[in-house]
């Protein structure tokens, strides 16, 4: 497979100058006084940014439309108007306490392809969409990947709609509000028929700045498993207790979790796996704790290794857990998500043929992506941010990363999307 000429002039045609300039007025929007974001999902500030969004979007002519949980769309018409569109996007959304990349990238990403398939003088056989998904973070109103996750038919819109935020405000009237500020917008319905979806994203991790790669070649999501353990034990005397005769939950605890990081161990470093929250009743200094109650996060991109080493957890708590009681609880599964060949091998030969050195390799956050691949060939473009943090207002990313990565995208959209004569 060789990148035909138009992809070739379209990501030629991508402007890194226009790209860091949106992204910097888009991090205007909800810009907090350490760097960073706070544009929380259906905040005055998401509403702001969708707008900022759609003015662009009109000035190239773009139709816009909206669906019932508010996710956006900007279309470049085909060749084709009854045609399965290409997608491409990301989240308008940040965490409370964001950064200037995360999400905002994939869509700015998704706008600049499109400025750049015009400028080019490529027409597309099919539509192109840009999308900006609906609740991502799930920082506001939980549950995260919420447009996604409803659009995708995974979620009912009637199970959000009575959700409140941290201030009592119901997910119903932030949507409401949401859908109000841009009347007359077309509707969408939920689960349309989409030809390919592509999300452009940061990598949240160090992988390609720490190999000087450009671009994250995305092979899929990891699965995750989440569990909680409880081991009881009883509660005495500190000072008066012999050891011998005790049942002490936190000593208990610490056997199971070493014996646990050890059946976790992992040569090729592909594992991971996280025991973030520990809580101690009656947390007293002189009282033998009673109970011990921690967490276990539990992730890999391959359904086998999640399978296998998480079917022997419940068996390996009760063995080191001496006399005490222990429960394990699994409160989440969702297994790996493995992008079709087809969407994988159109992204690395177009990283490869633009000559911009990349990198195949997993996501280990979740994404829009994950849900979006229930329902059409998906597939995700990565770049690289710097240490590889996120979630933070430190996230940061060069303009000649964004471009590339954008770059990356115009062409593997005027492939999937499939070029015609201009
Ligand atoms: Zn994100």
């Amino acid at each position: 497979m060789t990148l035909e000429d138009a992809a070739r002039r379209a990501a030629a045609a991508v402007d890194q100058e226009r790209l860091w300039r949106r992204h910097m007025a888009m991090a205007e929007i909800g810009r907090t006084r350490v760097g960073g974001v706070s544009r929380q999902a259906l905040s005055g500030d998401d509403i702001r940014a969708r707008a900022l969004l759609l003015e662009w979007a009109a000035a190239r002519g773009y139709e816009p439309a909206v669906d019932d949980i508010a996710n956006l769309f900007v279309r470049r018409p085909g060749r084709d108007p009854d045609a399965a569109p290409v997608v491409a996007g990301s989240h308008m959304d940040s965490q409370p306490l964001g950064g200037r990349f995360d999400g905002i990238f994939g869509v700015l990403a998704g706008l600049e392809a499109l400025e750049a398939l015009d400028e080019a003088g490529v027409a597309s056989a099919r539509p192109i969409d840009v999308v900006a998904w609906t609740n991502e973070e799930g920082g506001r109103f939980a549950p995260g990947a919420m447009g996604a996750a409803v659009f995708a038919g995974q979620m009912r819109l009637d199970d959000c709609l009575g959700l409140t935020d941290a201030a009592g405000t119901r997910f119903a009237d932030a949507l409401a509000q949401t859908l109000a500020a841009t009347p007359g917008l077309a509707r969408r319905r939920f689960g349309f028929p989409i030809a390919a979806y592509v999300e452009p994203h940061i990598e949240q991790g160090p992988q390609l700045e720490a190999t000087g790669n450009q671009i994250g070649v995305v092979t899929g999501i990891q699965g995750a498993r989440w569990y909680v353990v409880e081991v009881a034990g009883e509660p005495g005397h500190a000072g008066t207790a012999p050891l011998g005769g005790r049942k002490d939950a936190v000593r208990a605890a610490v056997a199971t979790i070493a014996a646990l990081q050890e059946l976790m161990h992992d040569e090729t470093d592909q594992l991971r796996f996280t025991v973030g929250r520990i809580e101690v009743l009656p947390n007293s200094p002189n009282t033998i704790p009673a109970k011990v109650t921690f967490s276990i996060d539990f992730r890999h991109p391959e359904a086998a290794v999640l399978e296998h080493r998480g079917a022997r957890i419940a068996d390996l708590c009760r063995r080191f857990a001496g006399p005490c009681e222990v429960t394990v609880t699994e409160t989440f599964n969702r297994p790996p998500c493995v992008f079709p060949v087809r969407i994988v091998d159109a992204i690395e030969t177009a990283a490869h043929d633009l000559g911009i050195p990349y990198l195949r390799l997993p996501s280990g956050a979740f994404h829009d992506a994950n849900f979006i691949a229930d329902l059409a060939p998906t597939g995700m473009i990565f770049v690289p941010c710097e240490k590889g943090i996120s979630h933070s207002p430190a996230e940061n990313a060069t303009p000649e990363d964004l471009t590339a990565g954008a770059r990356v995208l115009a062409a593997t959209l005027v492939e999937l999307a499939g070029s015609a004569a201009a």
